[in-house]
């Protein structure tokens, strides 16, 4: 018996690096899952490997229209959606003075207005399951300040907010968490060095290392855990 066995998960940038991880988690054990993302080779590959319990939609988080459709392919290829995983993620930096406009806003498009849609397209199906979990990917840059990193910091630190509003919304139906990692070896920190932060438990972590806190917080074993934020960093110092 898998620990989420009959659970439907639609999880946003699913294609390669975090999301790839929770998708191949998820499936292990038991759960359904629809992989959206703008990668679409990327993201049928990763659903082709992991057979029929997995499917692949095109989602850009930006588009209210993308997000009705992965709920849609969710309910109406395994009957109901039970979680979402608001894993899509950009990364970017600049000076402040240097910041351009358009690059603030994408970042703030992507990292802060998807996770809101995405809520918002999900909630109707997750409070009819009566036991729906949201997992937002936030990160440590979440709970502190980096320079030349503002626009990350700032969209981390609203997703931490807008996950304690949400989840003290949707109870008791859905429960609401954020999961804060530190520095994790994907895509997305290819040319970050292993020591750009101080880590205690000495490195960075591997995917399926964040991956075990979205399974659990999918899972009924996290039945009382609701507006949390977990922080999975490796014992990060600064
Ligand atoms: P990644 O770049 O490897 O993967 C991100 C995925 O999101 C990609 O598949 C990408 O195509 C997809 N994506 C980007 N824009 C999208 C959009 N508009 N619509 C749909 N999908 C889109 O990065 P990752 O490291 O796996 O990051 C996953 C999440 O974890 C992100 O939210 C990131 O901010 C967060 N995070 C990462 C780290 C780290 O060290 N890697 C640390 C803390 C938090």
């Amino acid at each position: 018996m898998g620990r989420v066995d009959g659970k439907v998960v639609v999880i946003s940038g699913g294609a390669r690096g975090m999301g790839a991880a929770d998708a191949a988690a998820l499936v292990a054990e038991g759960a359904s899952v629809v992989i959206g993302d703008i990668l679409d080779d990327e993201g049928r590959a990763i659903a082709a490997d992991l057979g029929d319990a997995a499917t692949y939609v095109h989602l850009d988080v930006t588009s209210p229209t993308d997000w009705a459709v992965a709920v849609e392919t969710a309910v109406g290829t395994y009957g109901s959606l039970t979680g979402l995983v608001n894993n899509a993620g950009i990364a970017n930096g600049s000076t402040l003075q240097g910041f351009r406009l358009d690059k603030w806003q994408q970042i703030v498009d992507v990292n802060l207005t998807g996770t809101f849609l995405g809520m918002q397209a999900a909630a109707d199906a997750l409070i009819a399951s009566q036991n729906g979990s949201i997992v937002n990917i936030s990160s440590i840059e979440g709970m502190r300040g980096t320079p030349w990193a503002h626009g990350y910091v700032a969209t981390k630190w609203a997703v931490r907010g807008l996950t304690k509003s949400v989840a003290a919304e949707l109870a008791p139906h859905v429960r609401v968490n954020s999961i804060h990692p530190g520095l994790i070896r994907t895509p997305m920190t290819e040319g970050i060095p292993d020591d750009m932060l101080t880590i205690p438990l000495g490195r960075p972590a591997r995917p399926e290392e964040i991956a075990s806190f979205v399974l659990f917080l999918i899972s009924d074993e996290s039945s009382y855990a609701t507006g949390s934020e977990f922080v999975v960093d490796g014992g990060v110092i600064n």
